[in-house]
């Protein structure tokens, strides 16, 4: 058996390692000169998203034995609509680095990793598949999955955000709801240490169409973040994504061919995340390689988490500022703090069921069952 990883991001490198683990060594084609040779962003995992596992980060090292450092815990929830406020005090996630940081996710994985990594690499799908038995495609998009028609698109997002150094209580990440800030959107600032965080607005890109108009409504949210904090944020470094795909593949594996990550579909459309997802595509396509389980009946949990998710943000794409008001005011206190709080049960999974009979434009993924 020969198996070639295409990239080396967290999927790839998370099934690299589970392949070793069983004694299967891949070779790992990187398009870039370096592991996580991008811009440093500061991501979030949220366990109200991973239920019925709470702490993503022990379930890996306890499940896999696959150890990540995130740079902390998240203590706190500031939620922000036009008009209201809640306060969550909960333990509710992680905050981690991604891109050209030592300490990305990215790069602890490549720590773990004894197999050989090519940068640099040109090679296309069609090459890898003439010289290995097996491929796992880990390219973070889904270009090659829409090229053979094996996805379904559901939405396409700009993300526009920037690094900024001030005072941040790094245990405390806010949240912003507002039609004036991010149309079907949000934006959010996440402290990846006492004086660094990341700022970012994300909205689908049909809501915002030129770059006057993005710059606008970033502007009017750097300085709402600005005043909400009461500093003059210093701008470091800043990047801006268009047509970022978020959909889901027909079929995880076809031959043997595994798709892994974004190429699976791991983005939930709800509120972007997909590292988690994406590290359990890299180990489960893994497992099947290596005879432990069959890469179709373990992505389905997550194929069913992608349809709830979905059902969330058509919901949240019909919302205005009023509604977002009237939920953020009654998320302040006891009810916020119980949905948000450790536990087993999944309320975002009941809601959605809740929601599925109001939404408008019923999602494409349900329509194809
Ligand atoms: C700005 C931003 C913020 C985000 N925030 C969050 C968040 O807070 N929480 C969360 O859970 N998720 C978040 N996500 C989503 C999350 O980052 C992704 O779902 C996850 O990284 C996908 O992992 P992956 O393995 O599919 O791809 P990646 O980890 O991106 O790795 C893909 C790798 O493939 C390489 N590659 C690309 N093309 C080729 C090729 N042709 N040949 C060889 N190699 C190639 C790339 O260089 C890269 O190294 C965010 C995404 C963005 C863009």
């Amino acid at each position: 058996m020969k198996v070639a990883i295409m990239g080396a991001g967290l999927s790839g490198l998370a099934c690299a390692i589970m392949l070793e683990r069983n004694g299967v060594y891949p070779t790992i084609y990187e398009s870039r000169s370096k592991v996580g040779d991008r811009f440093i962003n500061g991501e979030a995992l949220f366990s109200i998203l991973t239920r019925p596992i709470n702490d993503s980060i022990s379930y890996l090292s306890n499940e896999y034995e696959l150890y990540l450092k995130p740079t902390s815990h998240i203590g706190q929830m500031v939620i922000h609509s036009e008009n209201s406020k809640a306060t969550i005090n909960e333990r509710i996630g992680f905050v981690n680095i991604r891109g050209r940081h030592e300490l990305s996710f990215e790069n602890q994985l490549a720590e773990q990793v004894n197999s050989e990594l090519i940068f640099n690499s040109e090679k296309s799908y069609e090459e890898l598949s003439q010289e290995y038995t097996h491929v796992v495609m880990a390219t973070g998009d889904a270009s090659y999955a829409v090229k053979v028609k094996n996805f379904k698109e559901d939405l396409s997002v700009t993300l526009k955000g920037a690094t900024v150094e001030g005072n941040f209580e790094r245990f405390s990440v806010s949240v912003w709801l507002n039609n004036e800030l991010a149309p079907k959107g949000y934006g959010y600032l996440l402290p990846f240490s006492d004086k660094e965080a990341n700022i970012v607005i994300a909205f689908p890109d049909e809501a915002i169409k030129t770059d006057e108009e993005i710059n606008k409504l970033w502007d009017r949210f750097f300085q709402t973040v600005c005043s909400e904090l009461g500093q003059s944020l210093k701008i470091t470094d800043q990047f801006q994504i268009r047509n970022y795909k978020i959909g889901i593949c027909n079929a995880p594996r076809i031959g043997n061919t595994f798709f892994t990550g974004n190429c699976f579909g791991a983005i939930m459309p709800f509120l972007g995340f997909g590292q988690f997802q994406a590290l359990l595509t890299g180990i489960y396509a893994a497992q099947d390689i290596c005879g432990l389980g069959t890469y179709e009946q373990l992505t389905k949990p997550l194929m069913k988490s992608y349809e709830h998710s979905l059902i969330l943000r058509r919901a949240l794409e019909q919302m205005n500022n009023n509604t977002y008001d009237f939920l953020i005011s009654h998320l302040d206190g006891r009810i916020g703090s119980k949905i948000f709080q450790q536990s087993t049960h999944n309320p975002l999974k009941v809601l959605s069921y809740l929601i599925r009979p109001f939404i408008k434009k019923e999602p494409r993924y349900l329509r194809n069952e």
